[in-house]
């Protein structure tokens, strides 16, 4: 939770600086009424937890629709710092879906304690739940992964995971929601 704050506290800055020009500008009406849609996944129109349908529209359209945080990490591919993300020491029975487009990615049996401060899964929920990317950024050579509806950038998968699959899915808190069974 502790990366959005700074976005939240933001974005408020922004309305209030927004609102105190309201009447100066059409341009900054617009503004306004975009940052304040961008806050939800019930005002994402693209957020739907049983279509399959693959989603494919503009970087700027995700920018309006995503609130900074989650653009920055879903479609510029950031990442959270580690052990501040919310799901990071979070063991609730459930499914955790792709936070942009409402994908189901996860369930939390395959959820473990990894100790890398970020959320860790063995298994995806389906094969077709995401799709990887080799990923040479840093130095390194990783395998990237993203939803397999929305390309939403989700973290990485390492081979250092538990049995039965000996994967490590790790996770951005922020790409995720999570729903109780
Ligand atoms: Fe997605």
């Amino acid at each position: 939770m502790k990366p959005i704050i700074p976005f939240v506290v933001l974005a408020i800055c922004l309305n209030i600086n927004c609102e105190g020009q309201v009447n100066t500008s059409n341009a900054t009406i617009k503004n306004t009424q975009q940052s304040n849609k961008k806050m939800t996944t019930s005002t994402n129109p693209y957020f739907n937890k049983t279509s399959k349908e693959k989603i494919n529209i503009s970087e700027q359209e995700w920018e309006n629709t995503l609130s900074p945080a989650l653009f920055e990490i879903a479609r510029k591919k950031g990442t959270e710092r580690a052990y501040t993300g919310k799901y990071d020491n979070f063991f609730d029975r459930g499914f955790y879906f792709c936070a942009a487009c409402g994908n189901k990615l996860f369930k939390s049996d395959s959820k473990f304690a990894s100790g890398c401060g970020w959320p860790s899964f063995f298994e995806t929920y389906t094969e077709s739940s995401v799709q990887y990317i080799t990923d040479e950024t840093h130095g390194m050579i990783r395998t990237e992964v993203v939803c397999g509806r929305c390309n939403a950038h989700l973290g990485h998968v390492f081979d250092d995971g538990p049995k039965p699959t000996g994967k490590r899915f790790c996770m951005n808190s922020i790409s995720l929601v999570f729903e109780k069974k």
